[in-house]
């Protein structure tokens, strides 16, 4: 059963159910209330009847004629006398030969009771008489209950066509309103098999309806849910594409080498040379593949010990003024003492990365400056060139995977970069709680600046790893 009936069934059974709660009070009170008005009528009689009747020391009844006590035209009364003999009745004693409630004689106690005399409907109150506890005989007083039952069927009919009719509606109304409330739904489930059949991740759910409501909310969280989707399809789809045309190149050097000494017939020294350059950089590229599958899977543990950067820092410029050698100047700027806490080699890689990026994207000739300070609570380490700057249409990308300017793909530098060190760098400083970030302008120069909270006391805590979203 579809959610719109189940909805209408509910609201159609809910009036319904309502509505004859309500209505069933109304008939229980009115029934009673008109009752009461026969019972008072009857009460009356009877005290009127009784007022006017003696009863002699041997329990003998003798009442006044009862059609000469000006009795309501509308009831009927019996004298019953010892060994339950009709003394007298009104309006006729010829007709009223039968007891109104002969149950009714037998009681000890005054009693109403409705009673069946063949088509008739009667109430009929008895009233047993007496001296002291003796019983010597009963009165009764009846008179047709015709304007209870009456009321009663008019009350019932205008309930139960009344509940109908308030089902008929609120079941209509709920139909309208869901088909209205639910229609967007319709809409969401249409588009997720649009999406499903076309293979097509760029559709979204329209929706003009007021963003603030359940639906709303379902449909805007449904259109992230695709944006996300169609992201990390697109990220995969490139990134397969990017890993197959990285390992494509230097395999397509490789064979080409193994061709030529094939061809010439002999072992051709720089031949050799170029294949082990071009396998040392699958390695290093299968290498780093693998770290940052690893990173993102939450399976490299970082270690989190007190790291002097200043050290850590002269430590890494030593080791890249051997490849900068007198081709570019690598100097030192504002040096600080920085404590933090952390990876040591995962730090080093880091610095590494950004110092070697300089120096490949820099011109003979270039200067390349490192400084470490603090600002506030962090620690703030930079490096600056004044090379070839990166395009500002590529800024946004470069921590990206495989991310490479349009430049530096075509630049025929040693070959060795493939787009995976920024993203590298990126994932450890975040899980070092800090952040790294770039400044650059074409022609003129780069700095990217990394900000590392400064240890505060001890390093307890192991760093949590976060699977980061680039
Ligand atoms: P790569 O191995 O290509 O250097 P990275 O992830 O380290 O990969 O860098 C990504 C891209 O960012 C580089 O290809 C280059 O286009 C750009 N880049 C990084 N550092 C610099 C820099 N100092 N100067 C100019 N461009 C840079």
């Amino acid at each position: 059963m579809s959610l719109r009936t189940r909805l209408t069934l509910l609201y159609s059974f809910i009036v319904g159910g309502i509505l004859l709660f309500f209505g069933l009070a109304v008939y229980r009170s009115i029934s009673l209330s008109v009752t009461n008005q026969l019972d008072d009528l009857l009460r009356r009689t009877a005290e009127t009847v009784y007022s006017n009747t003696r009863i002699d020391s041997s329990g003998q009844l003798t009442a006044d004629t009862l059609s000469t006590l000006n009795l309501p035209a509308d009831v009927y009364v019996q004298l019953w006398g010892r060994d339950n003999k009709l003394v007298d009745a009104y309006p006729s004693l010829i007709i009223l030969t039968r007891a109104l409630d002969p149950a009714g004689l037998q009681n000890t106690i005054p009693v109403f009771r409705d009673v069946t005399q063949g088509t008739n409907q009667l109430r009929v109150l008895t009233v047993p008489l007496g001296i002291g506890s003796r019983l010597v005989g009963s009165l009764q007083v009846g008179t047709r209950r015709d304007v209870v039952i009456a009321t009663q069927r008019s009350l019932s009919f205008v309930l139960l066509v009344g509940t109908s009719l308030a089902m008929l509606a609120a079941g209509l109304a709920a139909w309208l309103s869901t088909r209205q409330a639910l229609r967007p739904l319709d809409l969401v489930t249409k588009t997720a098999l649009q999406i499903t059949r076309a293979d097509d991740l760029s559709r979204r759910i329209p929706y003009s309806g007021p963003p603030g409501d359940e639906v709303g909310q379902l449909i805007t969280a449904f259109n992230q849910t695709l944006s996300r989707l169609e992201n990390l399809f697109h990220t995969q789809r490139r990134f397969l594409a990017d890993v197959g045309h990285e390992l494509r190149t230097p395999l397509t050097v490789i064979k080409g080498n193994v061709g030529l000494m094939r061809r010439i017939n002999e072992f051709d020294s720089e031949s050799l040379g170029t294949i082990e350059d071009e396998a040392d950089r699958l390695t290093r590229m299968v290498g780093d593949l693998l770290l940052l599958a690893q990173a993102e899977s939450g399976k490299i543990p970082l270690a989190n010990e007190i790291v002097e950067l200043d050290t850590l820092m002269l430590e890494v410029m030593a080791q890249m003024k051997v490849l900068a050698r007198d081709r570019l100047k690598l100097r030192l700027g504002n040096i600080d003492q920085v404590l933090v806490c952390g990876d040591r080699d995962r730090l080093k890689q880091v610095m590494v990365n950004l110092v070697g990026n300089s120096i490949n994207y820099t011109p003979v000739g270039g200067e390349i400056v490192v400084g470490l300070g603090k600002a506030g609570e962090m620690a703030r380490l930079t490096v600056t060139d004044n090379g070839a700057g990166i395009p500002a249409e590529d800024l946004p990308h470069i921590f990206e995977r495989f991310y490479r300017s349009e430049k530096a793909r075509t630049r025929q530098r040693d070959g060795k970069g493939y787009g995976l060190g920024l993203s590298i760098a990126y994932w450890i400083v975040r899980n070092h709680g800090g952040r790294i970030d770039v400044t650059s302008t074409v022609g003129k120069g780069s700095t990217f600046c990394i900000w590392l909270p400064l240890a505060q006391g001890g390093c307890t805590e192991p760093k949590p790893i976060e699977t980061p979203d680039i």
